[in-house]
């Protein structure tokens, strides 16, 4: 009997790219068609409530009741114009995903008949039966319910035949059951501390921005393909597999052409993206074999989140038509890369700048410096937080391997900055900030190139990188909700901030007590010596090296910084006192908040390595099995009918080579069934332990080791079975798109 393997492997080598219809407007034309945007706000609400909006929108202003009505109004003329018949609230529970809940527009008219309707109660609040999403014992302990409530930053857009309305999620109680609440009041806390740091330099600005670019990398496999491999489509990676004799040694995808279909799939995703209001710039082939990344131009960190959910979602269904499933899972495959979503960050002002980029003056730079340092010193201090900020059990797999971020928080600054920083450290205050004539002073802030820095000195290895006027950080995972990382990112800047202007404001007094200069004087002194104090403490995070190298890991060490690799350990900085003082200071997460996620993260960590491992006891024991027996069995023939034909002597030394594999089959089933007894035992051990967060670190210890020393038996397997006799594709096969 022939594997089913040969059959989808066959038809997937037929397929041919999908013919994709090409808009007849513009990009720029079609760009944002399906949402709800000024342009549209402008032309279906009336006057005053437009102006609302904006005030809503650009300021932060209350969207009160009084305007939902008529914005319910609007909204809903233009997606009934659009041949949208439901609606639904759309939020970021806790489970990575997005979550949605279809209502039609459609009431009883009163009259026997029906009408559509859309209030602005429905378009405000909803209440989803919620019970189900994780929420780490919250709304079981105090509510039973939770609601969500529509974020007017994030504009109402259409998909299909449904309009989708960016929510918050929260518990009665008040406490945040999602991603979005977090976030923004962690966007208010730096938007605040930044400001009030600007102003030190321009009293006129009135707004701190933080901005993302993401770059999302991906992998496609063939839907047939996967549709074959039970541990792709229900863990979202291979759990077995040996490596395929050619894969990215060559480095030939990188950057290389893009496959037909691969082509038509990207050409039609960025269509329904741009229409979507995401805006797609850059697509390429990654390093991996059928891995890729597209990158949008960045945005509001809020909106950009908003974004990357959306355009993950949407990946999928474009994928399917084109007989394709997109991977998200950071490791689907061992032996060759995994996938990231690089998070570029940066603040910027209501004026137009951004606060991480060098300027033209002296003062512009010592302000640049400021922002590079205080960011320095928010990661120095919770760079623990921060890798917990990015783990999970999936991209546990990629951090610390040779191609992805260490599992270890640094950063990388490039040799202009570093000078910058040196020379503001070491320079005397009296050489950095030199007195003119009466008023007039003079910094001595060496000049960067606006251009610079060092495009071309940019270290791959390094989590968290400058990259000439953002930080790019890596760790992220591909599939995770780029929000988790930006909460604790922004948090941990907006405390450094806040920080720095209590310890200037004070240092002002002090001096301005000491010397009768004038107060800008005082002010540029005081900054001044702070910074060159911050610039010493932070010190340890800087790293200019190799990630990956084992001395990094010694030397990180020696400075302190956080090594920790196992991920239930690391999610535990969460609940350092640092963490929650932070949290609870700025006002963005309570210590109820932040216990309960953890709750939610130990249980969901859990629950991965327990599905793997259901999933590989299975495999092992009704796919792999079964086959080498089958394969063995039929050597073992051949080798009585060796003896059959062949005089006993001969026979045997004929037989040697096929004897060998009959051994070695025996032997590694053997211990394949052997330890797959023991995994089923360890998880037995493991359910029993009551607390969320032990029973997560016992499978760490115990169950999760075990899934790679079955793996590997079974990869050999792979190796000496006849090819004819394999269940499953083999990664050759699910690598390589035609
Ligand atoms: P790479 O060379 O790392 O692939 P790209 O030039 O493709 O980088 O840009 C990656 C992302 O960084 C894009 O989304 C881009 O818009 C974004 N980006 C550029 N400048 C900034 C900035 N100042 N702040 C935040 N994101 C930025
Ligand atoms: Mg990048």
């Amino acid at each position: 009997m022939e594997a089913l393997r040969f059959q989808v492997v066959g038809e997937a080598f037929k397929k041919k790219p999908l013919e994709v219809k090409t808009p007849s407007e513009r990009p720029c034309e079609y760009f944002g068609k399906k949402v709800f945007n000024r342009e549209k706000m402008y032309k279906y609400l009336p006057k005053n409530i437009y102006e609302k909006m904006v005030n809503v929108m650009d300021n932060g202003a209350r969207f009160d009741r009084e305007m939902a009505d008529a914005v319910a109004l609007g909204i809903k003329q233009w997606a009934t114009d659009n041949g949208v018949t439901h609606y639904t609230h759309w939020f970021q529970p806790l489970t990575e995903g997005t979550a949605e809940k279809h209502d039609s527009f459609i009431e009883h008219d009163g009259k026997g008949g029906m009408v559509e309707e859309f209030s602005g109660k429905l378009l405000v609040q909803q209440e989803p039966d919620a019970s189900s999403f994780p929420s780490g014992g919250i709304r079981s302990t105090f509510e039973a319910r939770g609601y969500s409530a529509w974020d007017p930053t994030s504009p109402v857009f259409i998909i299909d035949d449904t309009l989708c309305i960016p929510t918050v999620f929260i518990s009665y109680s008040g406490e945040a059951l999602d991603y979005k609440v977090p976030l923004l009041r962690s966007l208010h806390a730096v938007n605040v501390a930044a400001t009030d740091v600007c102003h030190y330099f321009d009293p006129t600005v009135k707004k701190v921005t933080s901005n993302l670019g993401w770059e999302q990398e991906y992998f496609l496999v063939d839907e047939g393909l996967y549709a074959a491999r039970p541990d792709l489509l229900l863990t979202g990676r291979t759990l077995m597999g040996h490596d395929s004799a050619k894969n990215q040694q060559m480095d030939d995808h990188y950057f290389g052409s893009i496959p037909e279909r691969v082509a038509a799939f990207m050409k039609e995703l960025e269509i329904v993206a741009l229409e979507l209001g995401i805006p797609c710039k850059t697509r390429h082939n990654e390093v991996a074999p059928n891995q890729f990344e597209l990158a949008p131009i960045f945005e509001e960190t809020n909106l950009a989140v908003d974004h990357n959910m959306l355009l993950m979602s949407v990946m999928k269904r474009v994928a399917r038509k084109h007989g394709f499933r997109v991977l998200l899972h950071e490791k689907p495959f061992a032996g060759i890369n995994g996938s990231g979503k690089h998070n570029n960050w940066s603040l910027s002002t209501d004026n137009g700048v951004l606060l991480h980029a060098p300027g033209k003056t002296p003062e512009q730079n010592l302000r640049f410096a400021v922002f590079i340092v205080e960011t320095l010193m928010g990661v120095y201090r919770h760079n623990g937080l921060l890798k917990a900020s990015i783990m999970s059990a999936t991209n546990a797999h990629r951090l610390g391997a040779n191609e992805a971020p260490p599992a270890i928080i640094s950063s990388f600054l490039g040799k202009q900055l570093s000078e910058l920083l040196d020379h503001i450290e070491k320079s005397d205050k009296d050489n950095l900030l030199v007195m003119q004539g009466k008023q007039g002073m003079k910094l001595d802030i060496p000049e960067i190139p606006e251009l610079l820095i060092d495009n071309t000195d940019r270290n791959r290895t390094s989590p968290f990188a400058f990259t000439g006027n953002r930080f790019e950080f890596r760790a992220v995972g591909s599939e995770a909700n780029c929000a988790s990382a930006m909460i604790a990112l922004n948090s941990a800047v907006a405390e450094a901030l806040v920080e720095f202007k209590k310890r200037v404001d004070a240092r002002v007094k002090v001096i301005s007590s000491q010397f009768d200069s004038a107060e800008h004087n005082a002010t540029y002194h005081a900054i001044i010596e702070v910074l060159r104090e911050d610039i010493k403490t932070c010190k340890p995070i800087r790293f200019d090296g190799n990630g990956y190298s084992d001395e990094w890991k010694a030397e990180a060490e020696r400075r302190g910084l956080d090594v920790e690799t196992s991920c239930p350990v690391i999610f535990e900085r969460y609940l350092d006192e640092s963490s929650v003082k932070m949290f609870e200071g700025l006002g963005v997460m309570t210590r109820k908040e932040l216990e309960a996620r953890n709750e939610v993260k130990w249980e969901t960590y859990t629950k991965k390595i327990q599905i793997e491992a259901r999933v590989l006891g299975d495999l092992s024991m009704n796919h792999i099995i079964p086959v080498a027996t089958d394969y063995q069995s039929k050597l073992l023939k051949n080798v009585e009918n060796m003896r059959v034909v062949f005089p006993a002597e001969k026979a045997d030394s004929l037989s040697d080579r096929n004897i060998k594999i009959i051994e070695e089959i025996a032997n590694r089933t053997s211990s394949i069934e052997t330890m797959v007894d023991e995994l089923v035992e360890a998880r037995k051990v493991a359910n029993k332990i009551e607390s969320e967060h032990q029973k997560a670190i016992a499978y760490h210890d115990t169950v999760a080791p075990m899934l790679d020393t079955i793996r590997r038996q079974i990869d050999k397997l792979e190796l000496i079975v006849d090819d004819a006799y394999w269940p499953l594709p083999k990664y050759r096969e699910l690598l390589f798109i035609r």
